[in-house]
């Protein structure tokens, strides 16, 4: 008895003649996830891939990797054998005691593709539910609400048994739909937004404005690692150090001390966009939340928004902080994001930031800058790292 991963795709199916394209995008980032565990081989099916070819022992590390692949809906552990009955009885009784020796209510699921097959989907359920309650004392049948179900699907020549079904991200395969430039504090918000759009099939590269003195090394460093996990979900991610320090400090010494946040957010997007222009990024990626701070008011968002010609994405807007704090705990940057390192914004917040500002007087400020120098200059002093896996 062989075994192999199965593994569902969700949307992608819904594709229509691009189908292709998303399922190719899928197998490459399966082959990514999977690489050290050998040669592996991916089959198609209907809706779904068959993964062999793997060390059988790595067998769980595996599948562990593969439920981090976006686009992925579920995986299985099946055995696979030929469609002959006798070999399916015996196949389903093997996997069943295997992993559901702890006993409890059951149901057998059958499908067939093979129409031909002497027995129809109820009939093969049945048989194969006797044979697993003739060989396990500790069983009984609950078609309504088991405690564990027994898939069988029959094939044209072979059956694929499993019991179990771990869920996948779901999501889009990563590359499948464009790049963004992510704005990566060393906060909690944005790597979440950073992981929503991967999950969405975005590839990312990230910017972080670094304020040396004002921020030290390690808070570059936390951001560095936040970086890295989200490349673990496969794609590798450049990472833009860009050198705030002077922006931050002309804002400091000439402008209205009300104004800074706004105005160096505005700094924040130009450059971002700059990056991305240069990147083929085709849009900029924040974690900005409605009514978080005094930025994040809609009059402040317009007021940053308005120097921007691409779009720009927020998709935690409308979260609560506590379901985006879930989220970071799920995806393994909170305990990152937590660390006591200041990040530029908090060294120059003013005491009484303006919630509303006025696009005529944040104009009136920015006058009193040379922006495009101040840009270049910061450009020049910044560096890019390779982050993650090639
Ligand atoms: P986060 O938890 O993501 O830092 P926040 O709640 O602290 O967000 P702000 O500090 O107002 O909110 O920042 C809003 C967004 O602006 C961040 O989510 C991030 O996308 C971007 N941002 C803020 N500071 C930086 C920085 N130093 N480098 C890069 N992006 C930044
Ligand atoms: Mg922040």
């Amino acid at each position: 008895m062989d075994s192999i991963i199965l593994l569902r795709y969700g949307e992608i199916h819904l594709k229509g003649l691009n189908r292709p394209f998303f399922e190719h995008k899928l197998v490459q980032a399966i082959r990514v996830a999977a690489r050290g565990f050998g040669r592996i081989e991916v089959e198609h099916g209907q809706g779904r891939f068959f993964i062999s070819g793997y060390e059988p022992a790595r067998q769980e590390e595996l599948m562990a990797a593969l439920c981090r692949v976006f686009g992925v809906h579920s995986v299985s552990p099946a055995a696979v054998v030929g469609s002959d009955m006798q070999e399916v009885r015996a196949a389903a009784v093997e996997v069943t005691k295997a992993e559901q020796g702890q006993g409890g209510s059951f149901k057998v699921e059958a499908r067939r593709s093979n129409k031909h097959y002497p027995l129809n989907s109820m009939e093969i359920a049945a048989d194969v539910g006797e044979c697993v309650l003739d060989a396990m004392d500790n069983v009984r049948v609950n078609v309504h609400d088991p405690d564990f179900r027994v898939y069988v699907e029959v094939r044209a020549e072979r059956a694929f048994i499993y019991t179990r079904i771990l869920p996948g991200p779901g999501g889009m395969p990563l590359g499948s739909a464009g790049k963004a430039m992510l704005l990566l504090s060393g906060g909690i918000d944005s790597p979440v937004a950073g992981y929503m759009l991967m999950r969405r099939g975005v590839e990312l590269e990230a910017v972080y404005f670094n304020s040396p003195p004002h921020t030290t090394e390690r808070a570059h460093l936390k951001v560095k690692k936040l970086a890295e996990v989200l490349s673990s979900y496969g794609c590798p991610i450049r990472l833009h150090s860009v050198y705030f320090t002077e922006i931050q400090e002309a804002i400091y010494e000439r402008c209205d001390g009300d104004y800074t946040v706004i105005l160096m957010r505005r700094f924040m997007m130009r450059i971002a966009q700059r990056l991305a222009q240069e990147a083929e990024c085709g849009c900029l990626l924040t974690g900005e939340n409605l009514g978080q701070v005094a930025s994040q008011t809609m009059q402040a968002i317009t007021v940053t928004n308005a120097i921007c010609d691409i779009p720009v994405f927020r998709p935690l807007i409308a979260y609560d902080k506590n379901e985006i704090v879930d989220k970071a705990q799920q995806i393994g940057t909170y305990d990152i994001s937590i660390e006591p390192y200041e990040d530029c914004c908090t060294v120059f917040v003013p005491k009484h930031p303006v919630t509303k500002p006025r696009m005529k007087a944040v104009l009136i400020e920015e006058r009193k800058l040379d922006i495009d120098a101040l840009i270049e200059r910061a450009l020049e002093k910044s560096e890019t790292t390779l982050i993650g896996l090639e």
